[in-house]
């Protein structure tokens, strides 16, 4: 890894007008090296057959690693000192750069923009609330789903994380939280990125974080959130991997003129078919639903979308879903803008009286572009650490 001038990833063609095209293949690009977090427990003997050391070598690595938060192979003391460097070099390779952190509310929000072994920039956003702490993780560099009112849709897909890229986004959050005695309990997939378009490493992410150590972090899978435009197969087959993840769904709108525009692949997995999936979703995991509404000022705000978006909910059975509108964050050079208070407050309203759960999103770290749908990790020109 040279730290000489950042290798400008390629951006997807936009079509003309300008607009971002949908993009649901990554491109190939050169992969991450392998990390320990990539490795299914399964996977750890081959692993330490090829670097020619007894399994049990491997397992101990993974005990510092998943267990005590170590990634400094002088700390393992219990390998031979001649096998610190190796392994340490072989299975955890440092795959996250720090290049800024940026505090917001009182240092409560961090924003933490790294740089991965290819140049490619990612951004991660910890909270930290009285008794937990979520982080907002990247499952993609970039992202290919091309929502026009989201900064990160913007500038198109470069490539997928590698599961151990996702894992280590939670892995420096603990880092960077272990002196306060506090750990990260709650990891939503909200950060730049679809992640059931990268599904194998994101589901082997969550795996890792849910897995008791020396396989994982040991974190519950009650906190972990996976946000979704509405790949329809995807949300399908996360239902049957027996994780008890929340799904998230990012509607915006109960109706499909609306939701073509405002998330293009629409057209592919329609109001219907998306509200659909996220209710087998429930039947499937017990887990209810959460339906996310980014509330655009006189786009989709409208008394009569509300009404709509609650008897589309109630068409599918009660109990199985809550909303959570979220004040739209303005991007750079967006025509968009959030609702009005008493437009967002009758909009709640509406569907609470109908009876559907609902909480308006609290926006976190919107003063350091930390806030939903503000991730871009637009400094690539500013010097790295
Ligand atoms: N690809 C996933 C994760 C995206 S980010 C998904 O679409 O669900 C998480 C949430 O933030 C999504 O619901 C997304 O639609 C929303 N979001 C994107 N841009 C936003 C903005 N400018 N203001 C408010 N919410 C936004």
């Amino acid at each position: 890894m040279s730290d000489a001038a950042p290798t400008t990833p390629a951006a997807p063609a936009a079509p003309a007008g300008g607009r971002p095209a949908l993009t649901l293949a990554a491109p190939r690009r050169a992969k991450p090296p392998r990390h320990l977090a990539d490795l299914a427990p399964g996977d750890r003997a081959a692993a330490a057959a090829e670097l020619g050391v007894p399994p049990f070598r491997v397992k101990q690595v993974a005990q510092h690693y998943f267990g005590r938060g170590e990634v400094d192979p002088a700390g393992m003391t219990d390998l031979p000192a001649a096998l610190r460097e190796q392994l340490g070099a072989a299975l955890l390779p440092p795959l996250l750069t720090e290049t800024r952190a940026l505090e917001a509310d009182d240092g409560d929000t961090v924003k933490t923009l790294w740089k991965l072994f290819d140049g490619a920039r990612i951004e991660s956003v910890l909270m930290r609330y009285p008794g937990r702490v979520t982080l907002c993780v990247s499952s993609q560099a970039g992202c290919g789903m091309a929502c026009p009112f989201c900064a990160t849709g913007q500038g198109g897909l470069q490539r997928n994380l590698s599961a151990a890229e996702v894992v280590e986004q939670v892995h420096a959050a603990n880092r960077r939280l272990a002196p306060t005695g506090e750990r990260v309990h709650n990891v939503v997939f909200m950060g730049m990125g679809e992640a059931l378009a990268n599904y194998k490493a994101c589901v082997g992410a969550v795996r890792r974080m849910v897995d008791p150590a020396p396989d994982g972090l040991g974190m519950s899978a009650r906190g972990i959130t996976v946000s979704t435009v509405g790949l329809v197969p995807a949300v399908d087959r996360l239902a049957g991997e027996g994780l008890a993840v929340t799904l998230a769904l990012s509607l915006h709108a109960p109706d499909d003129v609306l939701r073509d525009e405002l998330v293009p692949l629409n057209s592919r997995f329609d109001v219907a078919a998306v509200l659909d999936s996220a209710k087998r979703y429930f039947d499937a995991t017990g887990r209810r639903v959460s339906i996310e509404y980014a509330l655009i000022r006189d786009v989709n705000d409208h008394a009569w979308r509300a009404d709509l978006l609650a008897e589309q909910l109630l068409a599918r059975g009660s109990g199985w879903v809550h909303v959570n509108p979220i004040p739209l964050n303005p991007t750079p050079g967006s025509r968009w803008t959030a609702s009005d208070p008493g437009v967002e407050a009758e909009f709640v309203r509406r569907l609470r009286d109908a009876g559907i759960p609902t909480t308006v999103r609290d926006t976190r770290g919107r003063d350091i572009d930390g806030a939903c749908g503000q991730l871009a990790a637009t400094d690539i020109a500013q010097p790295t650490a």
